[in-house]
């Protein structure tokens, strides 16, 4: 068997180090992808820290249920190398985005078809072995996407960060189509938000970002106006300019993103609620009804939006995000830059 090259986490807290193992012989209807690409996603620095921040002292551990070393990365694109003798579909040298959001198979999520949500998940990189890595063992061919004609750097990154902003803009419904909708932060996720949201409502969306780089860089991707949330002029601002909002995506996730989101929204408004930055959140309970709002929470997305967000791609109905590519080697240096907000648009690792 071939060797593996991993850019594993080792202990919790600390630096990626890199590890070599022999690759697992696909067996059943396992395949084995080797990895071309992979993004670098925020979920990554909760996973390297092992908890998420809930706000005050509290923190939510994930450390449970993994084995270290562990290999992090979830956003893959590569090539079939080999597969199990019933693994059907799942030709040698194919070029494939690897749906990483696996469930049991057998919980009500699953039967659903919403493996995302599963409780019992094995999701890549996040409960199994994951794509910093040379190679990644998948279960099933039937996670396994085509891409073409995209370049792997953008396929990758559209299975968590193009199918958690897809997913998120899908859950506004009709709202976008009665005045633009907002997109809060715009990080990796935000900047794919922004180019799926040119591609699904007939106006542009406006924007907010406390970092004038992307602000910059999401005028110039198109948003109809981009603001800035830490400015306490800002929120009249946008009621001046708007009336209230009907539909925001909020792809930060933390107190102050939260207040901004629900505090520019009109009557009827929703928010749709993607980022995991931490801290806690608190409103009066009549708003609620007095603003007839909607605040829903949505993890990634399911294998069938992960289908469709990927034929929105490949139909040339999504630009592609800047993004910046770095050898499998500076994971460690990638993920540094992403949590110091050095990073416009996604990182992806190139294998
Ligand atoms: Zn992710
Ligand atoms: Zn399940």
């Amino acid at each position: 068997m071939t060797k593996m090259h991993r850019q594993s986490l080792v202990a919790y807290g600390q630096p990626l180090c890199e590890t070599v193992v022999e690759t697992t012989a696909p067996s059943g209807g396992e395949v084995l992808v080797r990895v071309e690409r992979c993004g670098v996603c925020h979920s990554d620095l909760h996973m390297q820290d092992g908890y998420f921040a809930l706000g005050g002292d509290k923190r939510l551990d994930v450390t449970a249920g993994r084995t270290l070393p562990f290999t992090l990365g979830h956003e893959i694109a590569g090539v079939i190398e080999a597969a199990g003798d019933a693994a059907e579909g799942a030709v040698v040298g194919r070029r494939v985005a690897v749906y990483p959001w696996i469930g049991c198979g057998g919980c009500v999520a699953c039967l659903a078809g919403e493996e995302n949500l599963c409780s019992a998940h094995r999701h890549l990189g996040i409960a199994a072995d994951g794509g910093f890595a040379t190679h990644v063992l998948v279960p099933h061919a039937r996670y396994l996407l085509d891409y073409a004609p995209l370049s792997p750097a953008f396929a990758g990154p559209l299975m968590c960060s193009g199918l958690t902003a897809y997913s998120a803009l899908k859950r506004l419904s009709a709202r976008p189509e009665r005045g633009p909708a907002l997109l809060v932060g715009l990080g990796g996720v935000g900047m794919m938000g922004l180019a799926i949201a040119r591609a699904l409502f007939h106006a542009p969306p406006i924007v907010a970002d406390i970092d004038a780089d992307k602000r910059k860089a999401a005028v110039a991707a198109g948003a109809a106006e981009a603001y800035d949330p830490s400015d306490p002029q800002t929120r009249k601002a946008v009621m001046a300019a708007t009336g209230g909002l009907l539909a925001v995506c909020d792809f930060v996730g933390s107190e102050k993103s939260l207040q901004f989101s629900t505090g520019v929204l009109a009557r009827g408004g929703k928010v749709v609620v993607t980022g995991l930055l931490g801290g806690m959140f608190s409103m009066a309970a009549a708003m609620f009804a007095i603003k007839a709002m909607t605040i829903e929470g949505t993890l990634t997305g399911t294998l069938a939006e992960a289908r469709e967000v990927l034929d929105l791609a490949r139909a040339g109905k999504i630009a592609p995000i800047p993004t910046r590519e770095r050898p499998l080697a500076q994971a460690q240096a990638a993920l540094d830059d992403l949590r110091a907000g050095r990073v416009v648009g996604r990182t992806v690792l190139s294998v």
